[in-house]
């Protein structure tokens, strides 16, 4: 009778018998004596290792709970970091369709027919209107020294500007 006990002991897990079971003190997965069961699912664990009673949780299961969590994080993480991203690559389209924008605002007030072909040593007026081989029209939008910002329908562009007076 005892010799059938153990075999049934050795295929179904029962009170008093080792099982591989999650211990969360431990942090991995170790042999627990099984303390408790409810019908043939064990409920309550002690750690071999530890020492420590706990209820039962398999290593699947602890994987199906930390999985998600995980997911969760690294979804978060993604989306925080995607955001993150997207908002730093943002700008510069923004920046773009601003200019675009603009550019378009302040071409629509202009004759195209009054622009001035851009040319290295051209002198730029404030808000000038100019075209440009590579870039086509372009205003003025700001000066510094021997150079000028325009404004093009791409986006702003600093270009030489006065080059001989500066040479002079
Ligand atoms: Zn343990």
């Amino acid at each position: 009778m005892s010799l059938h006990r153990l075999s049934r002991k050795d295929t179904l897990p029962a009170v008093g018998r080792d099982c591989e079971a999650w211990c969360s003190r431990c942090n991995m997965a170790l042999t627990h004596m099984i303390v408790a069961m409810v019908g043939t699912e064990v409920v309550r664990v002690r750690c071999n290792t530890c020492g420590s009673e706990h209820k039962h949780k398999s290593e699947r299961e602890v994987a199906q709970q930390v999985k998600p969590k995980a997911e969760r994080k690294t979804t978060g993480t993604t989306v925080r970091s995607g955001g993150t991203k997207a908002s730093a690559k943002a700008p510069p389209a923004d920046a773009n369709r601003a200019a675009r924008q603009l550019f378009q605002r302040a071409m629509g007030e202009r004759d195209r027919a009054t622009a001035t072909v851009y040319a290295p040593s051209m002198l730029p007026r404030l808000g000038q209107l100019v075209d440009h081989k590579a870039f086509g029209y372009g205003i003025v939008d700001a000066m510094f020294d021997g150079k000028t910002r325009f404004l093009f329908e791409l986006g702003y562009k600093i270009l030489v500007t006065g080059r001989d007076s500066v040479a002079s």
